[in-house]
């Protein structure tokens, strides 16, 4: 690369001069427009690769929401509201790919993705219906916990990793990850802590959210191939300008600062409060009120919430709502269990008032239908165990609840003679 004069540039030879500097690598130099030329070239790279992975034309909304209504109970308003925005989502890596038959009369306007904010209780499906939109529209998507990220230099993860974990998801295949989708739980975890209050630096509340929000807004990301070793170790850039960012997460409490801001401070004290029992009723209803003012009070930085102009609730699942995620979905728990005890050729049959009853102690559990598979467990463990290795054949298992109601009964019907039968009871409370 030396002449006698001096350094020369690798790709073009133009020779370093005061005004020509050249950035110097192990084996070679390049020049300052031939650095200006490569990233050119990169850069279509990208959109080449864009234009191999044709997107086509969207599902519309109603069969996005369709197709989730196989999978999720309920929650129609979030179901609407998901499927309109990866609908939109869609219609602008249509519009950015101009590879379908779709078209943009006006390609000066660009259209900003619209990230969306669930608010829900624990196990109201929050994640299923992420998971399962995700299947639908078959791109490359992560589910992250927000309560492990911290702030860049802190031990713990950056919030970074969720990319590296996306572009594992596409394959490696960058361009296609840079259309993925991307959902953090637990959001609520990183709302700001009053610092006064705790006298210590919030480094894991306002900070990662400060860090997210550079992602969620857009942003080159460098990216180290970690598989491979430090010398060898590849750099990749991903741009986050096209990733749908969603965020999920309880807010537990904030109904009290929504009822502040809707009730008048008059009626809280004294002779003219609000009886309790009409607060705790009104609780549901409250959260269909939320502004992006509540979320700030709860702790969410302004800007972060500017990020997340859709905000979409879940409801809090009731007893009818619970026997049908047992019992209708595709991959229904009811289905599930029939599918294991089928491997065994015994066919599992609940009754309705059992799963009434499954339901009400799932409720009782407080965890959503989370709660419903462990009740099914606790019924069904001693059968599972016994039922492989009984000497005599069973071909049905029959659940109800036992007539003093206080537990539910397995009825084991036998093959050759259905009279037959054994009863077991497992009481209520395991
Ligand atoms: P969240 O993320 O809101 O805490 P999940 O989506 O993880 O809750 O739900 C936990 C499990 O409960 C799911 O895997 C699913 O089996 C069941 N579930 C929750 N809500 C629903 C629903 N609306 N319809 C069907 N199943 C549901």
């Amino acid at each position: 690369m030396n002449d006698e004069t001096g350094l020369t540039c690798s790709f073009c030879g133009e020779v370093q001069a005061p005004d020509m500097p050249l950035i110097a690598g192990t084996s070679g130099h390049i020049c300052q427009s031939c650095v200006r030329l490569a990233s050119q070239v990169v850069s279509s790279w990208g959109r080449r690769q864009s234009v191999n992975n044709p997107i086509k034309k969207p599902p519309v909304p109603l069969v996005i929401k369709q197709a989730l209504d196989n999978y999720i109970i309920g929650q129609d308003d979030a179901k609407e509201a998901m499927s309109v925005a990866v609908y939109n989502h869609y219609k602008r890596l249509v519009a950015e790919s101009k590879t379908s038959g779709m078209e943009f009369s006006d390609n000066e306007i660009e259209v900003d993705k619209s990230n969306i904010l669930l608010i829900g209780p624990t196990g109201t499906g929050k994640t299923l219906l992420v998971s399962t939109l995700a299947k639908i529209v078959n791109v490359p998507f992560v589910i992250a916990d927000a309560t492990t990220m911290t702030q860049a230099g802190y031990v713990g993860e950056d919030v970074e990793s969720v990319l590296y974990r996306l572009v594992d998801a596409a394959d490696g295949n960058i361009a296609l990850a840079e259309w993925g989708i991307v959902y953090i739980d637990e959001i609520d975890k990183i709302a700001r802590r009053d610092e006064s209050a705790h006298g210590a630096r919030d480094i894991s509340g306002e900070g990662v959210q400060q860090a997210l929000l550079k992602l969620v807004e857009g942003t080159q990301v460098k990216l180290t191939d970690k598989s491979k070793r430090k010398e060898n170790a590849s750099e990749v850039m991903i741009d986050t300008r096209n990733i749908l960012f969603i965020v999920g997460g309880a807010f537990a409490g904030i109904e009290k600062i929504i009822t502040n801001r809707v009730s008048p401070k008059t009626t809280e004290i004294g002779f003219h409060a609000d009886p309790v029992v009409k607060f705790e009723q009104e609780q549901t209803e409250l959260i269909e009120e939320i502004t992006p003012d509540d979320l700030r009070y709860f702790g969410l930085i302004p800007e972060f919430i500017g990020r997340f102009p859709v905000i979409t609730k879940l409801m809090e699942l009731d007893e009818e709502a619970l026997v049908r995620i047992l019992k209708e979905p595709k991959n229904a728990l009811v289905r599930q269990y029939q599918k294991l005890f089928q491997y065994d050729e015994v066919e599992l049959e609940f009754t309705d008032s059992a799963l009434h009853a499954i339901s009400r102690q799932a409720l009782d559990r407080g965890t959503g239908a989370r709660g419903l598979r462990g009740v099914i467990e606790s019924i069904l463990q001693r059968s599972m165990f016994e039922i492989p290795s009984e000497d005599t054949k069973i071909s049905k298992c029959c659940i109800d609840i036992h007539e003093d109601s206080e537990g539910f009964v397995i009825d084991k019907i036998c093959d050759e003679n259905d009279e037959d039968t054994d009863k077991e009871k497992v009481s209520m409370s395991s």
